[in-house]
């Protein structure tokens, strides 16, 4: 598919429209930006805008610029819908929704992923590129094409938000904008896997989202050898980071635990998780392992938790007074859950959607 040199318009801050069409008289930049955030997908459907401008509109600019080249329902309601870049590679974005009906998207941020983790099929496909803005944007308004009003924004999707943070910044602006999505900072949460100097641009900068913070153990050495990043983020400067945001934002941070059967399950584990999480207000998340074939670490094979497993790190963690919650496994049977988004070249048989469709692991 050829690059368009069409700017797409999904990624423009309503504060930056005026300039960008030039020469029309201001209101009608706010005409235009209404449609945007409405989600318009043709500029035919601009109807206050006379015809000749929208003809030019449709010249310099594009709406849209993927397209949906599936989509996927799980029982439980979880949608994930695969999108076909402007050059071809493929993306993917959930839709997931609670028992009271609450849609989150479930944005990701780059094609594949650099950071390497040894237990995610996204970090196992390697990285590609980063996304743009637009391409953020273009998520949530695919999503939102389905079932209408979003809530909530997670960016815990495919990619590492922080080495991709002016585009995601950019993104950010958009949502949250009045004149655009007007979704609240408090609504928008972003995971990180640790990117110390991104979160000190965001304490400094804002906006002042959510954070949550992949540490899946508190063990320094076992976290290196787990997340590869971990070795150029350690734990001590990564605390006093969160500690920092915390401090000028007024957020509750959670900390993500997946966990691995056999690996990050012990009492001790509970232990330097509640060690780290000492002088810091934090919920910590814990993720049983989401299954992704071949993936090995110490030459064995990653499993998941078993009951007695998990019950024990929750007991664990509760004991030492620290607030525990529990992911809801939504997704699972069409990969939609963390940690199973798998980037998907097109004619790359036999990987991505064929595997997707594989009925539920349990
Ligand atoms: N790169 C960011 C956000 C995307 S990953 C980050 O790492 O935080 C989103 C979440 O999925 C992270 O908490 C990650 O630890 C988790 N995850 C990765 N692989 C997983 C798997 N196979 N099963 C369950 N969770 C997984
Ligand atoms: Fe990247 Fe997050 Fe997966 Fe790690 S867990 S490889 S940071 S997407």
């Amino acid at each position: 598919m050829p690059v368009t040199a069409k700017i797409p318009l999904a990624g423009i801050p309503p504060e930056e429209l005026p300039e960008l069409l030039g020469s029309l008289p201001p209101y009608r930049s706010v005409q235009i930006g209404k449609w945007l955030s409405r989600g318009v997908r043709s500029f035919s459907d601009m109807t206050d805008l006379p015809e000749s401008l929208r003809a030019e509109l449709e010249k310099r600019f594009i709406l849209r610029s993927g397209s949906v080249s599936a989509r996927l329902e799980d029982d439980d309601g979880t949608v994930k819908l695969q999108i076909s870049l402007s050059d071809g590679l493929r993306i993917e974005t959930v839709l997931l929704t609670d028992g009271e009906g609450r849609r989150t998207a479930c944005l990701s941020t780059q094609a594949g992923c650099p950071a390497g983790c040894v237990f995610c099929k996204t970090g196992s496909l390697g990285f590609r590129r980063n996304l743009t803005a637009a391409e953020m944007v273009e998520q949530f308004l695919r999503l939102r094409d389905i079932e209408g009003d979003i809530a909530n924004i997670v960016i815990m999707g495919m990619g590492e938000p922080l080495l991709n943070l002016a585009e995601v910044r950019r993104a950010l602006g958009i949502f949250t904008n009045p004149r655009a999505f007007a979704l609240s900072a408090r609504r928008i949460t972003l995971s990180t896997c640790g990117i110390i100097d991104g979160i000190r641009e965001l304490t400094d900068a804002g906006p002042g989202i959510r954070l949550a913070l992949s540490l899946t153990t508190g063990d320094e050495k076992l976290r290196e050898e787990l997340m590869p990043l971990g070795r150029s983020n350690p734990l001590a400067l990564l605390r006093e980071a969160l500690r920092s945001h915390q401090r000028k934002w007024g957020q509750r941070i959670t900390l993500e635990a997946v966990l691995l059967g056999g690996i990050n399950t012990r009492d001790a584990d509970a232990e330097a998780i509640a060690a780290f999480a000492e002088g810091l207000d934090v919920a910590v998340n814990l993720i049983p392992w989401n299954p992704v074939e071949g993936m090995t670490f110490r030459g064995m094979a990653l499993r998941e938790p078993t009951g007695r497993e998990l019950r024990g790190i929750n007991a664990g963690l509760e004991r030492r007074g620290i607030k525990v919650t529990r992911r809801f496994r939504r997704g699972r049977g069409i990969s939609g859950a963390c940690g199973q988004l798998g980037l998907m070249e097109p004619g790359a048989g036999g990987s991505g959607m064929d595997h997707e469709l594989s009925p539920l692991v349990r």
